[in-house]
């Protein structure tokens, strides 16, 4: 079967319906979040709707957790604080339930799926280096990981040691071990701003990280439209 594991939508619709309907024309038949939906772009509720409908499995991720809180934003920066206040009033009482019913691992199939690290899931750290990845690797019982919240794509194995993978394919190997970030759906920040998501082939062993454009253009002049910073609209096309 061939799964596609996306995440870090951060309320993009443009791009999560670009990756949907990528992912069908490569042959998915599998969908799995992880977590992000909203937060930063202006789609939140059709984000979520569009998720939830599709009856897969998704874990938490720090975004959805903060959406449903009615904690003080005082510690945040401008930007994201207003982004924030603007998502939590376009979400309703069930909206907010289905996200915070949300857990933060999840194993399916064969695999682990994760929103930030295996080692504190509700920490919200970021694995930035394979040190990092090391300690979530001490927490991962199976073969397979996925994983995102640094909205960059990555790969690392560990056979004796934890090694950082050169390139974004790869066929799997007895005996290694894989934690693999997706990247993001809706914001990426690795310099490149097309959407990024995951494909794995249990039968090939194979897992692929795919990037595609999308139509910006509409999602940036939603957020313009919907008063969030314009700051929001540009990163998007920075990949930043
Ligand atoms: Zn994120």
């Amino acid at each position: 079967m061939r799964y596609a594991i996306f995440g870090d939508i951060h309320a993009n619709l443009e791009a999560l319906e670009t990756v949907l309907y990528d992912a069908s024309q490569a042959g998915c038949t599998e969908f799995v979040c992880m977590g992000d939906i909203v937060g930063y772009n202006a789609n939140p509720v059709e984000c979520l709707n569009k998720v939830r409908d599709m009856g897969c499995p998704v874990v938490k991720g720090n975004h959805d957790e903060e959406a449903i809180q009615d904690t003080s934003l005082e510690g945040l920066n401008p930007l994201a604080k207003r982004a924030m206040e603007w998502t939590r009033a376009q979400l309703n009482e069930v909206d907010r339930q289905w996200l915070g019913d949300l857990k933060f691992v999840r194993q399916v199939r064969d695999f682990t799926v994760v929103h930030a690290t295996l080692d504190t899931p509700g920490g919200w750290t970021y694995v930035t280096n394979k040190f990092d990845a090391m300690a979530s690797f001490s927490y991962q019982f199976t073969q397979l990981c996925f994983y995102g919240h640094t909205h960059t794509p990555k790969i690392y194995t560990k056979a004796d040691r934890v090694e950082e993978y050169d390139g974004l394919s790869v066929v799997m190997e007895d005996g290694v071990k894989y934690f693999v970030n997706c990247g993001s759906v809706g914001q990426p920040r690795d310099g490149d701003w097309r959407s990024s998501y995951a494909i794995y082939d249990d039968e090939a062993r194979q897992i692929e990280i795919r990037r595609l454009e999308y139509d910006i253009a509409t999602a940036q002049q939603k957020i313009i439209d919907a008063g969030l910073p314009e700051m929001l609209a540009h990163r998007l096309a920075l990949g930043k």
